[in-house]
């Protein structure tokens, strides 16, 4: 029984240039019985140019719920699939995961065809530490609640790595210049493969000045990565332990200013790492 099972194979795809799907990533989709692909549409242009012709079909996390059930069901009944997303590596910010994880369940081979993602695309061009970061995704939307967890990141010492969409993007900077302060260094790594492909290194101050220089460089597919803060010259339990105390008498400001006095620490990072303590949203 175990061996009449097909296998899902989770294909990377390009994330621009269509010359970017790896010869194995074309053998299996030629070989595979179906193809799941987030938007059949869009992805008919990737077969195209390959003349792959196996058949696709639409699949998405926030399908009707019997669906996972079925394909599930079709590759228990010996079918083998390929699951690809628009661009990029299915399942990083992409559908998949009930998928990948009913499938593992339910014993099922889940081999990967692994190629191009946009985070470690960025990571490999932007020149700023990589031996340990945070990949946050998409930001929240909602200011208040962006605002609030970029607060939670502010002392964070991992380069930070977003993903952002064009009409967020100016917002998305000037709120980590208020939070992160704006002499912190970042890069935007913009439409990477394509032709307008380009990365900008910078202050956040200047990075936002870039920006608004000509607005067309807002329009496009962004990674903004964010460098670590530096950290403090004593442990940062003890500055909270302080800062706590300190916090009980006075605001987050004073506490921070007489902080930075007894500990002979930056002001600003100790005023960030009070706002962190209090969660302020804005
Ligand atoms: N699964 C994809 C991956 O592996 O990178 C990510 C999909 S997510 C829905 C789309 C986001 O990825 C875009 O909003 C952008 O932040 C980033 N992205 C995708 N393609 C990109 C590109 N060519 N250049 C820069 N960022 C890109």
């Amino acid at each position: 029984m175990q061996k009449d099972q097909g296998t899902l194979y989770v294909v990377a795809t390009p994330l621009g240039n269509l010359d970017d799907l790896s010869p194995r990533a074309v053998r299996q989709l030629n070989a595979c019985d179906r193809i799941l692909a987030e938007d059949t549409r869009h992805s008919r242009k990737l077969l195209e140019y390959y003349a792959i012709t196996t058949p696709m079909q639409a699949y998405h996390d926030f399908n009707e719920a019997g669906k996972v059930t079925m394909i599930i069901g079709q590759l228990q009944g010996g079918l083998s699939m390929a699951l690809i997303s628009d661009a990029g590596t299915p399942l990083i910010n992409d559908p998949g995961f009930k998928l990948v994880n009913a499938a593992h369940k339910a014993g099922i081979p889940v081999v990967t065809v692994p190629g191009p993602s946009a985070v470690i695309a960025a990571l490999s061009v932007a020149g700023l530490p990589t031996d340990r970061f945070v990949f946050e995704g998409f930001l929240p939307d909602k200011r208040v609640a962006r605002k609030r967890h970029l607060q939670s990141l502010a002392n964070e010492q991992r380069t930070l790595v977003f993903y952002e969409v064009p009409h967020r993007i100016r917002a998305t900077l000037d709120d980590l210049s208020t939070i992160f302060g704006r002499e912190r260094k970042a890069v935007i790594a913009k439409e990477l493969t394509k032709q307008h492909e380009s990365v900008r290194r910078g202050t956040l101050e200047e990075l936002i000045a870039w920006l608004d220089e000509d607005t067309s460089r807002q329009k496009g597919e962004f990674v903004l990565m964010v460098s670590g803060a530096t950290p403090l010259g004593i442990p940062e339990q003890e500055a909270r332990r302080i800062l706590s105390i300190l916090m009980r008498e006075m605001s987050v400001k004073q506490a921070a200013t007489v902080a930075a006095d007894i500990l002979g620490e930056s002001k600003n990072r100790l005023y960030k790492l009070a706002l962190e303590m209090k969660e302020i949203p804005d």
